[in-house]
């Protein structure tokens, strides 16, 4: 029978393995970290050592070359334990790591691609501003021609692996930015390193809600030199480059929102079982009942949705916005409603670090902005719409 939540061997054997390890080596560390808002820097290579930090990278490059419905795999059941941890996982193998496996040339894929597979460099994507998130292509990052390369202008903001601790910045990043003379709807993109000439930690972003074990920063390029052979693809070709990427964000996005919900009802069903309160288990209260019962429904049709979006999602093409962001403006505020109902079916437990959905709560309202507004998916899928005059 057809399972569309593991539809090969392959994808189950991924999940089993995942979730083990995640049960065993990530849940524990998630309040620690969370806590003091630090990344987990030896558990990051332990997730290399399984070979998924480049989960969709072909394996010519250090890769698993698995598709989107195994990156979604992962980012469900890594989610189910620690969200934040998730998110910097996401940054670095789905923003960096899939974005120059498929926009690169040969030379920038060897020489980036295994190292970032393993652990060894720590990658992140750099698009918003702080004048220009939602409104990405009104972004003022310039790059500027000139002998042996291009020099780079500008600041990003919120750039999840932008800083590993206070100090110290990610290895590798892949930059948006415009070309002199190039308009509105062309941007480039280029690979900038740590150690680049002009290129700085502007501040690490810290006493976030939410999503405290990555790191995230403001980053500033200041007349920054990068060689030519830097510039990914082609000058004024980036904009489809981050079209195409943004769909599997989004969708790993909304896969993060399942593993948070996933864990909140796992929470909430056994504690109803184990309280009792007026001499009954608290799932014997139907006002207990409708909050679990709702939440297992709510939880299963997004992620029906998700695997069903994910299960047509080529990697290398793009075309499918509208349900990219559609997964991710139901799932975001599925997840974010069933923690809140797991923090109500655990009282005063609820409250408080120790059964994990206070801190889910805070980590899946993430989802209604990162990588997309909730009203940005309202735009773009309505947007889409107007061009359909029936739903196949
Ligand atoms: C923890 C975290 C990690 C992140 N990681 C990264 C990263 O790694 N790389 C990266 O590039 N970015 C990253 N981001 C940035 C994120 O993608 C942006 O925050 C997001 O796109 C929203 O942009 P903004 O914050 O500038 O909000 P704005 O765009 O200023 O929006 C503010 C409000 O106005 C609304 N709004 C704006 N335009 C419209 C419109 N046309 N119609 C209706 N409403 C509108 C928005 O929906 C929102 O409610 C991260 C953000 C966070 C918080």
């Amino acid at each position: 029978m057809h399972d569309i939540f593991n539809p090969s061997e392959e994808h189950q054997a991924l999940r089993e393995m995942l979730r083990k390890f995640s049960e065993k080596e990530v849940l524990e560390q998630a309040i620690e970290y969370d806590r003091d808002e630090r990344f987990n820097m030896e558990l990051f290579k332990a997730v290399g050592d399984l070979g998924l930090l480049g989960v969709t990278v072909p394996e010519k490059w250090g890769g698993a070359g698995l598709d989107a419905v195994a990156a979604t795999i992962v980012h469900e059941e890594l989610s189910a334990a620690d969200p934040g941890f998730c998110l910097a996982f996401l940054a670095h193998s789905m923003l960096f790591a899939n974005n120059l496996a498929l926009n690169g040339s040969d030379a920038q894929r060897a020489k980036y691609l295994p190292k970032a597979c393993s652990g060894e460099l720590i990658g992140g994507m750099c698009m918003s501003e702080p004048n220009a998130g939602t409104d990405v292509l009104g972004m003022s990052t310039s790059a500027k021609e000139v002998e042996g390369g291009y020099v780079l202008n500008g600041a990003k903001i919120w750039i999840t692996n932008g800083a590993i601790d206070d100090q110290t910045l990610g290895d590798v990043f892949l930059v948006y930015a415009r070309m002199s003379g190039d308009d509105r709807q062309s941007l480039s993109m280029f690979i900038v390193e740590k150690g680049d000439p002009g290129f700085s930690l502007g501040q690490r972003i810290k006493d976030k809600l939410g999503m405290r074990a990555s790191g995230t920063a403001e980053l500033v390029f200041e007349d920054c030199f990068v060689p030519a052979d830097r510039l990914v693809g082609e000058r004024g070709q980036a904009t489809l480059h981050m079209m195409r990427n943004l769909e599997l964000e989004r969708v790993t996005l909304a896969a993060m929102s399942l593993g948070m919900a996933r864990k909140c009802i796992e929470v909430m069903n056994t504690y109803a079982s184990d309280r009792n309160a007026f001499g009954k288990r608290l799932r014997d209260f139907g006002q207990i009942q409708s909050m679990i019962a709702d939440s297992y429904a709510d939880y299963m049709a997004g992620r029906s949705y998700v695997y069903n979006v994910a299960g047509r999602l080529s990697l290398n093409s793009h075309g499918n916005r509208l349900d990219s962001d559609g997964v991710k403006l139901y799932c975001g505020r599925m997840a974010k409603q069933v923690a809140d109902r797991a923090i109500q079916v655990l009282g005063g437990y609820g409250y408080v670090g120790e059964y994990h959905v206070e801190r889910l709560w805070r980590d899946a309202r993430l989802i209604e902005i990162g990588g997309g507004t909730n009203e940005a998916h309202q735009k773009n899928m309505t947007r889409d719409m107007s061009r359909m005059s029936y739903i196949k």
